[in-house]
């Protein structure tokens, strides 16, 4: 980078960091893409002259809301809810709804701020947003986690629509949390409409919608591959996380024939040798799903290794999926992942890597498929589910699994676009944030300053 590019961006950064104090994760996401797309801007004024970078990443709008709700003993909690609705330059806003207790409005700014690159990539015209609430699933009832979700929406529908704004899942929001989320928007609005994606198939959902992102990471990394002549057969996969993410990259990993060895929760990791097979998967879906436990159960079934408190990314790969949370993949990691031979990453999550482990991922030149290009698919199919409630007509497996897997090739086309360097390396991280920006900021730009 030049070092008067660098200047704008040192300077560009401070400002963010004075407007949006104490939101770490937003700063990070914010530095990553505008790092990339400053050189880019320099060349074409029109973006400079519009002030584009200063509109993009302030939130058109941003709600926050009280959530009351009474738990099994009848006694009042209280939590907060949010959504971001970050961008509706090219489409309604969208993006997942997160239940977790770290959600706070820094983490869900990065969320949304991320979305809007991401859902640009997709072509299809939906805008970025991103919400949830600082609710802690674990450990409750079937009957709190509904009083909570009819309580969160009760405030969410004023300021959602089909055509306005369009929530879907995320961590600690599935098709349990959708259905009753769902169930009260329609008794309080009286409408059956696509209001949110990831509903059930019986009820406007789609097929493929609850693999769609674990699916599309594994297609967008089976494209990276191919760049050099590799394909997923015969490769060992890392894989972190053992939520919906996590368990349909093993499925596919699987169906190209690769072995996934690992996968984790948020209180430690499983190592399975002889790989998870299909028989296992099922077994980790249904302890997951159904029953909720921790994933030591599967090393406590199957006699293998489990290690406490810790990351999977000290086992030896070719391939890693962080399928879990943000920033759990740091330096060190980074280091020891290529040390021990890893050449592919594709994060299935949001932001999994840290700024420095990227940096190394770049520096050693393996394949390295950001999450806004690489875990697409999930929201891909989400504006396929919303074309299907459109048209009121579904489409059938095969035909929503073909579109996912051409719109994953082509990101990865667009990434090749805009990221390929003069020694023929490919940036995909450049790659995803100038083709991301470019439709974004060129509808801004003819929509006039709103
Ligand atoms: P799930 O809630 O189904 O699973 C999340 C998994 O990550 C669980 O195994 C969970 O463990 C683990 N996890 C969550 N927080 C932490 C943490 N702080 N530290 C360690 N592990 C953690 O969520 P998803 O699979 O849907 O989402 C996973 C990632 O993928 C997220 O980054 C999400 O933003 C991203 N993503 C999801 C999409 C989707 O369609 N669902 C689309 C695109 C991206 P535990 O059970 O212990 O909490």
């Amino acid at each position: 980078m030049s070092s008067s590019v660098d200047h704008l961006l040192k300077e560009f950064m401070a400002k963010i960091v004075a407007k949006n104090p104490g939101e770490s994760e937003f700063h990070q996401a914010v530095h990553e893409v505008v790092e990339s797309i400053l050189p880019y801007i320099e060349e074409h004024p029109k973006y400079k002259k519009e002030r584009i970078l200063e509109r993009i990443t302030e939130p058109e709008r941003i709600i926050i809301f009280r959530v009351p709700w009474l738990n099994d003993k009848g006694e009042a909690q209280v939590n907060r809810g949010f959504r971001i609705e970050m961008n509706s330059a090219i489409g309604p806003y969208k993006g997942g709804l997160r239940f977790h207790p770290t959600v706070n409005l820094g983490i869900l700014k990065f969320l949304a701020f991320e979305q809007v690159f991401k859902n640009s990539l997709t072509t299809l015209p939906m805008g970025g947003g991103k919400g949830g609430a600082d609710f802690d699933p674990k450990g409750k009832s079937d009957n709190e986690i509904m009083k909570f979700c009819q309580s969160f929406m009760t405030e969410l529908q004023r300021h959602i629509g089909q055509d306005t704004d369009v929530p879907a899942g995320d961590i600690g929001v599935g098709g349990r949390e959708i259905g009753f989320m769902f169930g009260q928007y329609k008794r309080i609005r009286n409408e059956f409409t696509g209001v949110l994606t990831g509903k059930g198939i019986g009820w406007g959902g789609s097929l493929i919608r609850p693999e769609a992102t674990g699916y599309g990471t594994v297609y967008f990394a089976e494209e990276m591959m191919k760049t050099r002549d590799e394909s997923f057969e015969g490769k060992t996969v890392v894989i972190s996380g053992s939520g919906n993410v996590a368990q349909f990259a093993v499925e596919k990993s699987l169906a190209l024939g690769a072995k996934p060895v690992t996968l984790s929760d948020s209180s430690g990791y499983i190592y399975d040798p002889d790989g998870i097979d299909e028989e296992k998967l099922q077994f980790v879906m249904d302890l997951k799903n159904n029953r909720r436990g921790r994933i030591k159960v599967y090393a406590e079934k199957y006699g293998v290794k489990y290690v406490e408190d810790a990351r999977p990314w000290g086992e030896k790969c070719d391939i890693a999926l962080p399928c879990a949370t943000q920033n759990e993949l740091d330096a060190d990691d980074a280091r020891q992942l290529v040390e021990n031979g890893c050449f592919v990453v594709a994060e299935g999550a949001n932001m999994p890597s840290t700024a420095e482990a990227v940096e190394i991922f770049l520096e050693k030149g393996i394949l390295y498929g950001p999450g806004k290009a690489a875990n697409a698919g999930g929201v891909a199919v989400s504006g396929l589910e919303m074309t299907q409630n459109s048209m009121r007509l579904p489409w059938s497996r095969e035909e929503v699994d073909q579109r996912l897997k051409e719109i994953m090739v082509n990101i990865h086309k667009t990434c090749e676009k805009y990221g390929e360097e003069d020694n023929g390396f490919i940036n995909y991280v450049k790659g995803a944030n100038i083709g991301g920006f470019i439709k974004v900021a060129d509808a801004m730009i003819a929509q006039g300053l709103v």
